[in-house]
């Protein structure tokens, strides 16, 4: 495995030279961020002449379809001959977003088969199997892996293959991971490189209207539900959290992505420092932790609910029931308040 920097970054621009198969690796419960820097690198690649397909373990949101060439993303679980065989025969694999095996849904279980040469591009702490990559390049303090992919095509010196589409799908990875660019990650250099990427005709009304001001009135009522109904406060250890059955969601028609960015309400209330967001599945538990300050949720989710993600946002799983997922992380929460 090698990093990628300016002194080897020829190594990865021979693997380029000649028109090559590639394949892009999306995680799975697909984000803006994973499908803007799949479809980012896609378009960028097929500019040059290579044959790309991207590929998710699962279904994304709707609304997601602002980003340039949606329709081609190939949906593993629906084809997974298909995918085995692109997965295969791909000369380059590249692995984007995520890099812990358990975010990668079934593709998973054949990732370090294929012979191709691998290369992750990501923003997460790094929990794979040694030897598992070739080349890596991982930056877990920027706030979007979409800002990475353009500092790839900056290394790379191919700006000129850079155009409305490819700047279109990395300006969403970046407005959606960035929180509207107001994580503590949101720097400088992401408001320069989305002003950059706005330059090439991006038309951000039409990507915010797509994210934010497209849901359906089921949506907002079980958003309602859960905000009057749901949220539980404890002000003692300053942290608050919601939790969905199946039941409940069903009675709102839940689509894929209706809850998005529920875990963010409790943080939003003065002196609530972490918020977890409860939604039951038909084998475990998902749940979506977000902090502030020092309080660390990464390293919770890793130690005590089989996930991982960043500091102040990360998610995992309980294999156990809804009652039991809340009690655990009620008994440990106060501990990991206690701690900063
Ligand atoms: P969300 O709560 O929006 O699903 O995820 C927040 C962050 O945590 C994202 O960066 C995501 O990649 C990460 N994350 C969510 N679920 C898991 C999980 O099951 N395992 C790991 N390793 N990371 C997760
Ligand atoms: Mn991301």
């Amino acid at each position: 495995m090698k990093n990628i920097t300016f002194e080897n970054i020829n190594e990865v621009r021979n693997l380029f030279s000649i028109s090559k198969k590639v394949v892009v690796l999306c995680h799975k419960n697909p984000d803006g961020d994973t499908l803007g820097s799949g479809f980012g690198l896609y378009q960028w690649l097929e500019n040059q002449g290579h044959k790309v397909d991207v590929m998710t373990p699962d279904f994304p949101p709707e609304f997601l379809r602002c980003i340039p060439n949606f329709e081609k993303l190939i949906i593993f679980s629906q084809n997974k001959e298909i995918c085995r065989q692109k997965i295969f025969e791909a000369e380059i694999i590249f692995v984007i977003d995520h890099n812990a095996i358990s975010r990668m849904g079934e593709i998973g279980d054949v990732i370090s088969q294929p012979k191709g040469i691998k290369i992750l591009i990501d923003h997460h702490e790094c929990y794979f199997p040694e030897n598992l990559f070739d080349f890596v390049l991982c930056k877990p303090e920027v706030c979007a892996t979409a800002q990475i992919i353009f500092d790839f095509f900056r290394m790379f010196s191919e700006q000129k293959f850079i155009d409305k589409n490819v700047a279109t799908a990395l300006f969403t990875g970046i407005l959606t991971d960035s929180i509207s660019f107001t994580t503590a990650t949101t720097t400088a250099e992401t408001l320069q490189i989305a002003g950059i990427l706005l330059s090439y005709g991006v038309e951000k009304n039409l990507i915010y209207e797509s994210i934010y001001e497209n849901f359906s009135e089921n949506r907002l009522r079980l958003l309602g539900f859960a905000l009057n109904e749901k949220m539980i406060l404890d002000k003692e250890f300053h942290y608050g959290y919601i939790s969905l059955t199946i039941k409940e969601l069903e009675k709102y028609n839940y689509n894929i992505g209706d809850t998005e960015g529920f875990v963010n309400y409790p943080l939003t209330i003065k002196g609530i420092i972490l918020s977890a967001f409860f939604t039951e599945k038909k084998d475990f538990i998902k749940i979506s932790f977000r902090s502030r300050g020092n309080v660390d949720v990464n390293v919770f989710a890793h130690q005590y609910f089989n996930g991982g993600g960043h500091p102040s946002a990360a998610g995992g799983k309980y294999f156990g029931n809804l009652e039991n997922a809340i009690e655990r992380f009620k008994q440990l929460a106060p501990q990991l308040i206690q701690k900063i």
